[in-house]
C-alpha cells in the first residue's frame, strides 16, 4: 500500500475542464472516497491516478514518489469497474489469475495467490464457473478478487455496486468495508451516492464541477458542510436565508423569521453585514415546548404545518415559516402525531446544529 499525494491535477477534454487544480493526500492504508454528482470529474480523476490520462497540469505521487508520467502498468494498481470488466470466456479462477500470468508469476504461486483471493471475497467455491453462471454481487466479488490478487499498493473502485439491486448494494458496502480493513489496502472509492460515502469512508472528497469543495470525515462533512453546495449535496437540508450580524461567538444571523444563532465557525471567509444562508438539518429541528421554567429558547422559528408523511419509523413534517421559507424536519418517535396540517407549530434548533455558509450564487 501506498499513500498518495495529488498536487494542482487539472485535465481538460477540448473546452470542458473535468479536473480543475485538484490536491488531496490520501493516507496509506485508507478508504477514500471521491463524491459528487455526475460529470462532476471523479472518474476522470481516478483514470489519471490508475495512469489512462495524463494530467495537463500537477503531479501524482505514490509514496513521495512522481509517478505522473509512469504507464498504466507500471503504477501497481488494481481497478474494480461498475460492469465488473470480466473475461466471459475466462473461469472465475483464471479471470482472477490474469494479473498474475502478465506478471510472470510462477503456476505454483499462481494457485496459492488465487485460492487466497478467492477465500477472501468469499468465492472459493466458484473459481470452476465462468461469469455468466454468477449473479451480479458474485461478479463484483470476483472482480475485487482480481483487483487484489497482484497485492496492488491501491486499488481503484469506479462505482462498483452501481449495477446491483438496493439489498446486494447494501451487503456489498459491508463486504468491501471488511475487505479493506482486513488487506489494509489504500482503496480510492468513487460513487455519487453519498449514502455510501457516509457510511463506508474514512474520508471523502466531495467534488463540484471538477474540483474539491470539501474534504474530510464523513461526520464533518455532514454536520460542518463548507459551503452551500456540500451542505444540499449532503443529505436534506434546509436553508434559511439572511445577514450576518454578529461574527463572535456566537454568530448572529437576521433573518425574517427572527434572529437565528450559531456555535459553528464558518469555513468560509465572512464579515458582519454579509448575506448568508443558515444551513439545518431536518434532524436539528425540534418541536418546540414552553420551559416549564420560563426560560427563553434560542433559535424558535413559527409556522404553519404544511404536509406530515409517515414513514414508520420517523415521520417527515413540511412546516412554513412566516415569511413563506419552507422547512423539513423529521421527528423519529412517530407514535404519537405532533400536529397536522394546517396547524401552528413553534421550532427550535440547537445553535451547535446551525451553520452559518456564504449566499451561493
Ligand atoms: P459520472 O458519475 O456521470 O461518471 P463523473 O463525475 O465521473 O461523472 P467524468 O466522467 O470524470 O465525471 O466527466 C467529467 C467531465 O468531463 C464531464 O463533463 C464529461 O462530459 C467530460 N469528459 C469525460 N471524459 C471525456 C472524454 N473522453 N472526452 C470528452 N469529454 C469528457
Amino acid at each position: 500500500m501506498v499513500s498518495l499525494t495529488l498536487q494542482g491535477i487539472t485535465r481538460k477534454f477540448g473546452d470542458v475542464t473535468a479536473v480543475d487544480d485538484v490536491s488531496l493526500e490520501i493516507a496509506r492504508g485508507e478508504l477514500f472516497f471521491l463524491l459528487g454528482p455526475s460529470g462532476c470529474g471523479k472518474t476522470t480523476l481516478l483514470r489519471l491516478i490508475a495512469g489512462f490520462y495524463a494530467p495537463d497540469a500537477g503531479s501524482i505521487l505514490f509514496d513521495g514518489q512522481e509517478v505522473t508520467r509512469r504507464p498504466p502498468h507500471r503504477r501497481n494498481t488494481g481497478m474494480v469497474f461498475q460492469n465488473y470488466a470480466l473475461w466471459p470466456h475466462m473461469t472465475v479462477r483464471e479471470n482472477v489469475a490474469y494479473g498474475l500470468v502478465l506478471r510472470k508469476v510462477p503456476p505454483s504461486e499462481q494457485n496459492d495467490r488465487v485460492a487466497e483471493a478467492l477465500r477472501m471475497v468469499r468465492m472459493e467455491r466458484y473459481g470452476e464457473r465462468s461469469p455468466n453462471q454468477l449473479s451480479g454481487g458474485q461478479q463484483q466479488r470476483v472482480a475485487l478478487a482480481r483487483a487484489l490478487v497482484i497485492r496492488p499498493d491501491v486499488v481503484l473502485l469506479d462505482e462498483p455496486l452501481s449495477n446491483l439491486d438496493a439489498r446486494l448494494r447494501l451487503e456489498m458496502r459491508d463486504e468491501i468495508r471488511r475487505i479493506h480493513d482486513e488487506t489494509a489496502t489504500t482503496m480510492i472509492y468513487v460513487t455519487h451516492d453519498q449514502k455510501e460515502a457516509l457510511s463506508m469512508a474514512d474520508r471523502v472528497a466531495v467534488m463540484d464541477t471538477g474540483a474539491v469543495a470539501q474534504t474530510g470525515e464523513p461526520r464533518s462533512i455532514y454536520d460542518r458542510p463548507a459551503n452551500a453546495f456540500v451542505a444540499d449535496f449532503i443529505g436534506e437540508t434546509n436553508f434559511v436565508a439572511g445577514r450576518l450580524t454578529r461574527l463572535d461567538m456566537p454568530l448572529a444571523v437576521e433573518t425574517p423569521v427572527g434572529i437565528l444563532h450559531s456555535t459553528i465557525e464558518p469555513a468560509e471567509d465572512l464579515s458582519p453585514g454579509d448575506e448568508v444562508v443558515c444551513s439545518i438539518r431536518p434532524e436539528a429541528i425540534r418541536v418546540s415546548r414552553p420551559d416549564p421554567t420560563g426560560g427563553e429558547e434560542e433559535n424558535v422559528l413559527s409556522g404553519v404545518v404544511r404536509q406530515t408523511v409517515y414513514l414508520g419509523d420517523h415521520e417527515q413534517y413540511s412546516v412554513q415559516l412566516d415569511d413563506g421559507t419552507l422547512v423539513k424536519l423529521v421527528d423519529h418517535r412517530p407514535g404519537q402525531r405532533l400536529a397536522g396540517p394546517g396547524a401552528p407549530i413553534r421550532l427550535s434548533c440547537d445553535p451547535s446544529r446551525v451553520v452559518v455558509i456564504g449566499k451561493p450564487g
